[in-house]
């Protein structure tokens, strides 16, 4: 994407996020509420099509200017960026990273009547997806299939299962599911990647949600019992989600956006903080320690490592990346992830005790930050398992 066209849609996130996200912040927390105010302008923005394509009506983001948007959202409203990261990756993951793997013409013309419908629903009717694949098995962790099935019938399927951990539950229009086609011999080549109406008939949402963090997210339980879906759910024609995982690994990366955000955030609210410059507070200043100055070096030198990380491996993102982008794109998530909570607890460490009262978002900042290396598929554990693993195994090799 041209870098106006990039900076423009950075500046209207950043506008969004500053002025409507930033204020409401705090409530939807309290509340474990989802952030539905927020939704509503982003949909007036343009914004809920931001992965959409020009040519079906939307902003054409790609992979770098998503993640890049994401960032910038996440700076203002964690869990606004990591429900949108949800919603975004149904048109990202259909759009310009499918048509980055190699098809055949039929299958693409498949893929374009597909999305067509889907598109035109986000972008004319301000559509939400959510995207629910945990199940609490290994199959999230792409170990096993998923063992939601959809078992071909006239016309379309019928959907059988229960998600985990479904953000947007109860928010969302579309609930974007990775299931298994019901054969005899399943395997991970049979996922399909269904969009089933919230409001069909065998779809409900159970189970509370009162976590630690990214309490905005809401993300409840959803059963799906029988839920007939016609043959145009598919959001990706037959065998092409399992294609995008092995060949466009960075798709699994734009969870780590928003904690990018949340660690810029921690930063930005230590130089406020520390400055007496934190709105509604007694301008104390606490600046002149030096004490506070190494810390705050610290916290810089962790945040410009961490972005600098972050920026390289966005732009290395691509179909079949070699070996070294693949594993940067592992240190990438791992390093995010685990910097934007560490970030956190030095700026409470160095803000101290009146900064982490539940007035001031910097409590909220450190709990949210703690969720990000809990994401799967790239937990920070799986991202060093499998940095480990690469890094010393060609595909195919073995001790035996
Ligand atoms: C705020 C929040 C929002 C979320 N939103 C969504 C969402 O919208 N959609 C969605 O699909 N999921 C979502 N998740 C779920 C998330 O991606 C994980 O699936 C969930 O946190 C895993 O739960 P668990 O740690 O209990 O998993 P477990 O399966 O118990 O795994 C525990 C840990 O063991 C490791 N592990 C797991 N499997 C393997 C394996 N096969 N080999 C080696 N190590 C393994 C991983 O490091 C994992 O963190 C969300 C989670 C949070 C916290």
């Amino acid at each position: 994407m041209a870098i106006a066209e990039q900076d423009s849609i950075l500046a209207l996130v950043g506008r969004l996020g500053r002025e409507k996200f930033a204020p409401r912040a705090a409530k939807y927390d309290r509340e474990a509420s989802f952030p539905f105010e927020n939704y509503a302008d982003m949909r007036e923005a343009g914004v809920l099509g931001l992965c959409v394509p020009t040519r079906f009506g939307g902003m054409g983001a790609d992979f770098e200017t998503y993640c890049l948007a994401a960032a910038e959202m996440g700076r203002w409203c964690g869990a606004t960026a990591l429900t949108f990261n949800m919603h975004a990756c149904s048109a990202l993951w259909t759009g310009p990273l499918a048509d980055d793997l190699e098809m055949e013409r039929h299958e693409r013309d498949e893929l374009e009547r597909l999305r067509a419908g889907h598109y035109k629903r986000i972008v004319e009717k301000g559509a939400i997806y959510a995207q629910p694949f945990s199940e609490g098995s290994a199959a999230a962790a792409g170990k096993i299939p998923f063992g939601t099935l959809a078992t071909k019938t006239d016309g379309g399927w019928l959907v059988s299962g229960k998600k985990i951990f479904a953000s947007l539950s109860g928010a969302a229009n579309y609930y974007g599911v990775l299931c298994t086609e019901d054969r005899p011999e399943k395997s991970r080549r049979d996922t399909l990647y269904m969009a089933i109406p919230a409001d069909a008939p065998g779809v409900s949402i159970v189970g509370e949600w009162d976590p630690l963090g990214m309490r905005g997210t809401v993300s409840r339980t959803l059963i799906m019992k029988d839920v007939f879906v016609a043959d145009d759910a598919q959001l990706l024609p037959r065998g092409l989600y399992f294609k995008a995982a092995s060949a466009w690994p960075h798709m699994f990366m734009t969870l780590s956006p928003t904690y990018m955000g949340i660690a810029q955030a921690a930063y930005d609210f230590t130089v406020r903080y520390l400055r007496g410059e934190t709105p509604g507070e007694p301008p104390v200043k606490r600046r002149m320690y030096p004490t506070k100055q190494i810390a705050v070096a610290e916290m810089y030198v962790k945040l410009q490592q961490t972005r600098a990380l972050f920026e390289r491996t966005v732009r290395e993102a691509r179909a079949n990346p070699t070996k070294a982008e693949r594993l940067n794109a592992y240190a990438a998530q791992y390093t995010i992830m685990e910097n934007a909570n560490d970030l956190c607890r030095l700026a409470i460490r160095t803000c101290g005790g009146q900064s982490m009262l539940r007035t001031l978002p910097l409590e909220r900042l450190y709990r949210d930050s703690r969720c990000g290396s809990l994401m799967l598929p790239w937990t920070a554990e799986l991202c060093l398992d499998r940095l480990g693993r690469e890094a010393l195994y060609e595909p195919g090799e073995s001790d035996e």
